[in-house]
């Protein structure tokens, strides 16, 4: 009798073994392409400004440094291209950090109404680039203080704050505005009437790489990571990311936090 039920004990074990290693070795593969997938979008991402840069520089090299015009001109764009090598980097970093979940939640008590007047400020350069006027929806100018990750939060606000630049039109316009929901949460919502995203584009925007103008032929196209790292920090936060847009209209990007 006990030696059935110790063969039957086995049997379970070595089937529970079996089934736990197929599935370490699946979660291991899983892996093994995402890095795959990652690396090549990486090298992918690099090599348009890198060949850029380069071209810049050979170019002056060959001659071109001789003309003063020229120099300033090829000198500006190479800079330019090392600009975006820059922010890609710092991008890849950020996201990478974010998937390994590395990054842990500095929270602390702020006023996102103070924030956003930050960003907003921080990013008038940009915006003045293009004519766009950044507002603060006037209804909620006082102060709103939430519990979240300040440096985090201030990286989401910039992300989609410039994204309705990039993807404003000139002479627009991009409002932020604060609104109290029921459950003790706040919902900031960025708005611009800018080109707008068709319906289908949607639901893979904040997919890593993603893009919806895939030629690159846009000169002040990121990195493709802006809304995948949003996204990440939202959910870190354990809260929700909308997003509404009508193509040639504009977005509607949104996101909850907790009140304090
Ligand atoms: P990118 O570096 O390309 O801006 P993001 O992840 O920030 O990467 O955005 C992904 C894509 O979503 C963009 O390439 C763009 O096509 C679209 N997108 C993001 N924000 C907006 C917006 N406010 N209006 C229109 N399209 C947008």
């Amino acid at each position: 009798q006990s030696i059935t039920t110790d063969m039957a004990t086995l049997t379970r074990q070595v089937k529970k073994f079996a089934t736990d290693k197929k599935l370490e070795i699946e979660m291991l593969k899983d892996r093994e392409e995402y890095r795959r997938e990652f690396l090549g979008n990486v090298s992918h991402e690099l090599k348009t400004p890198l060949f850029t840069v380069q071209s810049y520089i050979s170019t002056l090299l060959e001659g071109a440094h001789k003309d003063k015009v020229l120099r300033k001109k090829y000198l500006e764009r190479a800079e330019k291209g090392v600009e975006r090598l820059v922010y890609i980097v710092e991008d890849l970093d950020m996201i990478s950090k974010l998937e390994m979940g590395d990054e842990r939640l500095n929270l602390t008590e702020f006023d996102i109404v103070e924030l956003s007047q930050n960003v907003m400020d921080l990013l008038e350069i940009e915006a003045n680039k293009k004519d766009i006027s950044l507002s603060f929806d006037s209804k909620y100018f006082k102060s709103i203080m939430v519990l979240a990750d300040y440096e985090k939060i201030q990286q989401v606000m910039i992300n989609l704050v410039m994204n309705s630049i990039k993807y404003g039109k000139e002479g627009g316009s991009t409002e932020i505005g604060i609104e109290n929901l029921t459950n003790n949460k706040v919902i900031v919502r960025v708005t611009d009437n800018g080109e707008g995203i068709e319906k289908q584009n949607i639901p893979r925007l904040f997919e890593r790489f993603y893009r919806v103008d895939k030629s690159g032929a846009r000169s002040e196209g990121g990195s493709g990571l802006g809304l995948a790292i949003v996204k990440h920090i939202i959910e870190a936060h354990d809260e929700k990311i909308f997003v509404k847009s009508t193509f040639r209209k504009g977005s509607e990007f949104s996101f909850t936090l907790e009140k304090v």
